[in-house]
This record gives C-alpha cells, structure tokens and sequence, in this order.
C-alpha cells in the first residue's frame, strides 16, 4: 500500500487528506475537498472504494458528497458519535474494519477536539486526524480537557513504529512552540534541525512516527519531569487533565501571538 498526503485548504486550513493506495483500488482520510482526490484517482486510475472520517468538522468532510457522487460505491465509514447523514458505517471503539484483504484497521475513540473523534490504525498506520498534529494536537472545540488528556494517554500506548498521519500541516509552527515548552529536550533540537516542509506539494509517506511524536511533541509528554516543572509553575495541578489543560492555553496563547 502507498499513502499520499493531498494538501487541501491550503493557506487557511492547510490539511492534508490522505490517500491509502495500491495499484487498483483507493480509500482516503478527511476529504475537506474533492476535486484534488478526484484528480489524483483519475491520473492514476485509481476506483475509490471508501471514505474514512475522524469527525465532523466541515475541512475534514465537505469533500464527501462530490467524492460520492463520482463513485456511488465507496462507503463512508465515520464516527457512531457524529450526526453527520452522509456517514453509512457508524464506527465505534474496537471495531475492525475490513477495506482490503491486506488493509484492516481498528477504531479507537479519541474525543476532546471533539466529542465526535476516532483514529484509525493498525500494526503499521496511525491516522489520529485533529487529535495529533506533528509536534502539536489539535484545540478544545466540543470536547473537554479531560478527554483530551485521556485520549492522548491512549494513543500513548499504541507502538513507537507506527507511521504517523494526521489532519494538518502545523509542523513548523508547532515545532516553534515545542522549542519554547521544552527548551531542554534534545531530540526534539534534532528534529528542528532536521526538519524540512515542502506544503503544498503532495507528501509521500508518513508525516513522522509515533516514536518521534512522543519524543518530541509536547503533547505527549506533559507528564515528563521537565515539562511537567513548567506547567505546574504556570499553575496546573499534578493531574493528566490539568497538565494537559495548562499546556493547551500555553499554546493557545503562543498562537494568538504568532
Ligand atoms: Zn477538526
């Protein structure tokens, strides 16, 4: 299986939705747009046989119904949670869901973006949409801080291997605040040093691994002895939900100002 990242939104909401392939057949993640995806199936032949939804904000969805139409066959899976009619197949913790005989993945319920979010993975994949972003994840709108807190522990357990593929192309912005929250952490010095970012362009491949992620994004390592320091002197309480909390309005506020 190949998988392509397809900028969409660029220059406002920079997503990338993504496109898992082989040489056949297609299934893509949070089409906020159409007309790229159906570009890319055309030029490489490709039939879309479903559309996988993390949750129901409109740059994750609004590709849906044009998608639709073009292939009346692909089935949308998405969120039990979401209210969204275009989703046919509600999908809900620990479901497996069967796409190929060689593409299987399991759901985990991740809300705190939303109430409504799912990732998708397997033994190779992670596709966490707004939960996660390289060196960030995504703002409180709908769900609460505990949950949130609660589902990044979650994807915590999942193994370090996994390739890493989320909603949006935040890396340098978010590498910036990670600089400051962990002024301290040498592999994330690596990864500024090393990292470079070529959106628009289509991106071939994982955005990083799960391994770097909790290495490097702050996020996942709000409960690590330095990081945890700050957030306490910033007021949070030794809890997952208020580090958490406490690292969200620090980055929050970071980005008003940036
Ligand atoms: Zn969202």
């Amino acid at each position: 299986m190949n998988i392509v990242g397809l900028p969409a939104l660029v220059g406002t909401y920079d997503n990338y939705i993504w496109v898992i392939h082989n040489s056949e057949n297609a299934w893509i993640v949070d089409p906020g747009e159409s007309q790229q995806v159906l570009d890319y199936l055309n030029q490489h032949n490709l039939q879309l046989q479903a559309i996988l939804i993390t949750h129901q904000h409109f740059d994750h969805i609004d590709g849906i119904a044009d998608l639709h139409n073009a292939y009346p066959n692909a089935q949308v899976f998405g969120p039990a949670k979401s209210t969204h009619p275009s989703i046919q197949i509600k999908c809900k913790e620990n479901d497996v869901i069967t796409l190929a005989d060689e593409l299987q993945l399991k759901v985990l319920e991740t809300p705190g973006h939303t109430l409504d979010h799912i990732a998708f993975y397997n033994d190779s994949v992670l596709f966490c949409g707004d939960t996660l972003f390289t060196a960030g994840c995504g703002r409180i709108l709908g769900g609460t801080a505990q949950q949130f807190s609660d589902s990044i522990l979650k994807l915590r357990q999942l193994p370090d291997e996994l390739k890493f593929f989320s909603a949006h192309e935040y890396t340098l912005s978010n590498l910036g605040f990670a600089a400051i929250a962990e002024p301290e952490n040498a592999a994330l010095k690596q990864r500024i040093a090393t990292t470079e970012i070529h959106y628009p362009s289509n991106h071939t491949g994982a955005q990083s691994t799960l391994g770097e992620e909790k290495a490097t994004n702050p996020f996942l390592r709000f409960d690590t002895p330095h990081l945890k320091k700050s957030l306490l002197e910033r007021g949070a309480e030794d809890s997952a939900e208020s580090l958490f909390a406490t690292l969200r309005a620090w980055k929050d506020e970071y980005d008003r100002n940036h």
